[in-house]
């Protein structure tokens, strides 16, 4: 289904009242190729699983960075056998590693941030940018519980960088929700939830939070900068353009 132009609040006013099958299914409807993004998390879990229950036709893909833990690729497997569907695997380049070890050292991110952010650009951004070539939409499982810098995270926004529109269908639902639906659904999770860490990325710059902390607490805990991100995320400073077709 072609619902025609429409704007970007006209969307994430339609998408509001709507269960999160629901939305994947209005974003199914939309013109050209949707993509969602998965770190195999719980939110990222519970969404896969909402698109192979709905049908809605969304490619799963995936940044194996080749710093993941093993039960997140192991999850990777898991989660196609039980849920019938595909994940693309989308790789750093080896030449790109390569280069990335030999001026930094293989785990030179914990010695600066400008070295952390080189290491997220070689094993993250670029495999991110070919993930994402030719899509119209991109889909993620951004929640703004998650920590402060998500907060305020829109359930429709423009990408500026990568001139696309970034769909985020879980922004206003509670990790108690997520939690329901993964247990009343059986999705598959990451041991790792049960063992303290709410949020999963690669091995080396992930670990369990103490009781109390924000979820996102044990992401480059080395930091100091509160709102510390990978760069998947991150808001560019151009306006949203309302002339931008949504269809
Ligand atoms: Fe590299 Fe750590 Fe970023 Fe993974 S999270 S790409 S290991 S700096």
């Amino acid at each position: 289904m072609n619902t025609g132009p429409a704007n970007i609040a006209t969307l994430a006013v339609d998408l509001e009242p709507l269960s999160l099958e629901e939305r994947l299914l209005r974003i199914s409807a939309m013109a050209g190729r949707k993509v969602f993004t998965t770190s195999l998390g719980i939110e990222d879990q519970v969404l896969t699983a909402a698109i192979a229950r709905s049908a809605a036709a969304i490619d799963i893909v995936t940044l194996e960075t080749g710093r993941l833990f093993p039960e997140t690729l192991t999850l990777i497997n898991e989660t196609e056998t039980r849920l019938g569907i595909p994940i693309d695997r989308y790789r750093p380049e080896a030449a790109d590693v390569e280069a990335y070890v030999v001026n930094y050292g293989r785990n030179g991110f914990y010695d600066s941030v400008e070295a952390r952010h080189a290491c997220c650009d070689v094993r993250k951004l670029r495999p991110l940018s070919r993930a994402l070539e030719g899509a119209a939409v991109w889909v993620t499982g951004v929640r703004r519980g998650q920590s402060q810098a998500r907060a305020d995270t829109p359930l429709v926004e423009w990408d500026a960088q990568r001139r696309l529109l970034k769909v985020n269908p879980l922004a206003d639902v509670d990790l108690p929700e997520i939690r329901a639906y993964a247990q009343d659904h059986d999705v598959p999770l990451n041991p790792l939830h049960e063992r303290g860490f709410p949020s999963i990325g690669c091995e080396p710059c992930t670990r369990a939070i103490k009781p109390g902390e924000p979820e996102r607490a044990g992401r480059w805990w080395w930091e100091q900068d509160q709102k510390r991100e990978c760069g998947l995320h991150v808001k560019t400073a151009e306006p949203t353009p309302q002339e931008e077709p949504v269809s």
